[in-house]
């Protein structure tokens, strides 16, 4: 599906300050390769990137433009690990696949950082550290369980108190929280246009603005029909379209949730605002089910994102964005008057188990959603997973277990719920 980057309301910040977009024409011919990677974010880039370095012939096809999905318009925090505890990983898969998982979903932040530096890309980032600020004191104890989880497995974290949280963020009301400081900050459009560069140098075929309508065993091979009319043969096929998902693989847009996230962007802090708000850079969210998440861009500007009113994609007003813009006002009551310069949305695709799922519903073909809006080193460090197991054909290159498609029952009455589940979740998020 072709997402819309740059409707009324919805221009993204990172359109203005990117690098710039590489020229990568849509498909004018047939050809036939060893990977075909349908999708142009940091999962399919990423994938193509790492498959391509291990000698693979690989071709990339994006409906829209490279980073137009979820991978150019998201927050830009490079924030490792899941959803879940490393301790509930554990117990869930067991000591030694848990403690590889959780190996893994610890890395993910080095994944994107070292590609940077790997490659001299030029993302602006840096790397200070991720804030999880807890939004009422009942959850600090939660958010220090989780930096005690990860400081007995040798990770650079620490607990903070309330005035610490305040200190580094300048927000009010946070009753305390951990920092984990292998974390940071990138431009995201950035990072993926960098990566459809070097996937470029070494080697890869990329095109835009071309969908991939059609996919269909060809005999040992696969055989892919675009929306130009023109075909690929491929030995092996790569769906990493996440939360845009359509019916090219049956059940796979059924197998997960949309969730909208809206974020804002103001114009450049100035004054006090500027030497208070994020003084040293960290990226931060809070433990709040429908959380908040901010930063400071390179030039300086807040950036705050949420839950908006809506699943779906239909037209927007301003009004949707009110709920971010009040929490801008409550989470930072000395910021005082300043311009809203960005509005922009996007979906996230949540899984009901809130897990990354790995399918391979044929061989030669795999697919994987549900990155729950930790994507940037999740999906980037997958990628170079799904290069290698391309490469090698070796399922133990992946961190995840490769499960069964299931779409998830009565899905359009669930994608219906998630507004009304949202309302729910800022209840209890309210009086829990
Ligand atoms: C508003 C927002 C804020 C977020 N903030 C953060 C954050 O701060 N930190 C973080 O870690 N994560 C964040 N996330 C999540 C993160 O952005 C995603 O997890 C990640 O970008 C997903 O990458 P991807 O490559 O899997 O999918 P995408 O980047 O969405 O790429 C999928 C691509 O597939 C293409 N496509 C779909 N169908 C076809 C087809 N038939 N043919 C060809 N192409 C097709 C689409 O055009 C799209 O470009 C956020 C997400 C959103 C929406």
């Amino acid at each position: 599906m072709k997402p819309d980057i740059d409707k009324p309301y919805t221009r993204v910040v990172w359109q203005d300050s990117a690098v710039a977009a590489p020229v990568l024409p849509p498909l004018d011919r047939s050809l036939s390769v060893d990977l075909c990677v349908i999708g142009g974010g940091f999962l399919g880039l990423s994938t193509a990137l790492h498959a391509a370095e291990a000698g693979l012939s690989v071709a990339v096809l994006e409906a829209g433009e490279i980073g137009g999905g979820a991978s150019g318009r998201n927050g830009g925090q490079v924030i490792p690990g899941l959803k879940h505890d490393p301790d509930d990983l554990v117990r869930h898969y067991g000591e030694t696949d848990g403690e590889r998982l959780v190996a893994f979903a610890g890395s993910t932040a080095d994944a994107v950082f070292d590609l940077i530096a790997k490659h001299g890309m030029d993302v602006a980032h840096r790397r200070d550290g991720w804030v999880q600020a807890a939004h009422k004191p009942s959850t600090f104890h939660v958010a220090s369980a989780r930096a005690e989880q990860w400081k007995r497995r040798g990770a650079n974290v620490a607990v903070l108190d309330a005035d610490e949280i305040r200190r580094l963020t300048g927000a009010g009301g946070y009753a305390g929280g951990w920092i984990d400081r292998r974390a940071g900050a990138v431009n995201p459009l950035s990072l993926a246009r960098e990566l459809a560069r070097v996937a470029q140098e070494k080697g890869a075929m990329i095109a835009t603005g071309t969908t991939v309508t059609e996919l269909a065993e060809q005999g040992a091979l696969w055989r892919l029909a675009t929306d130009l009319g023109h075909h690929i043969q491929a030995k092996q096929v790569m769906i990493a379209t996440n939360a845009f998902s359509d019916a090219l693989l049956p059940g796979l847009d059924r197998s997960f949730v949309a969730v909208n996230s809206f974020q804002i962007a103001t114009e450049p802090l100035t004054g006090n605002a500027a030497a208070h708000i994020l003084p040293d850079g960290q990226v931060v969210s809070d433990t709040r089910r429908v959380l908040l998440y901010f930063r400071r861009t390179a030039e300086g500007r807040l950036m705050l994102g949420g839950r908006g009113p809506l699943g779906g994609r239909a037209a927007r007003t301003p009004l949707d964005w009110r709920h971010v813009e009040a929490s801008l006002a409550e989470v930072f009551p000395d910021l005082g008057p300043v311009a809203i310069s960005y509005r922009w949305f996007g979906p996230v695709s949540v899984t009901p188990d809130h897990l990354p799922h790995l399918h391979m519903p044929a061989p030669g073909v795999a697919a994987a959603v549900g990155c729950q809006g930790r994507g940037v080193g999740l999906q980037t460090a997958l990628g170079a997973a799904f290069g290698k197991y391309f490469a090698s054909g070796d399922p133990k290159s992946l961190p995840f277990p490769v499960t069964k498609l299931r779409p998830i029952p009565f899905h359009g009455w669930r994608q219906i719920g998630v507004a009304a589940m949202t309302g729910w979740y800022r209840l209890i998020d309210a009086v829990a």
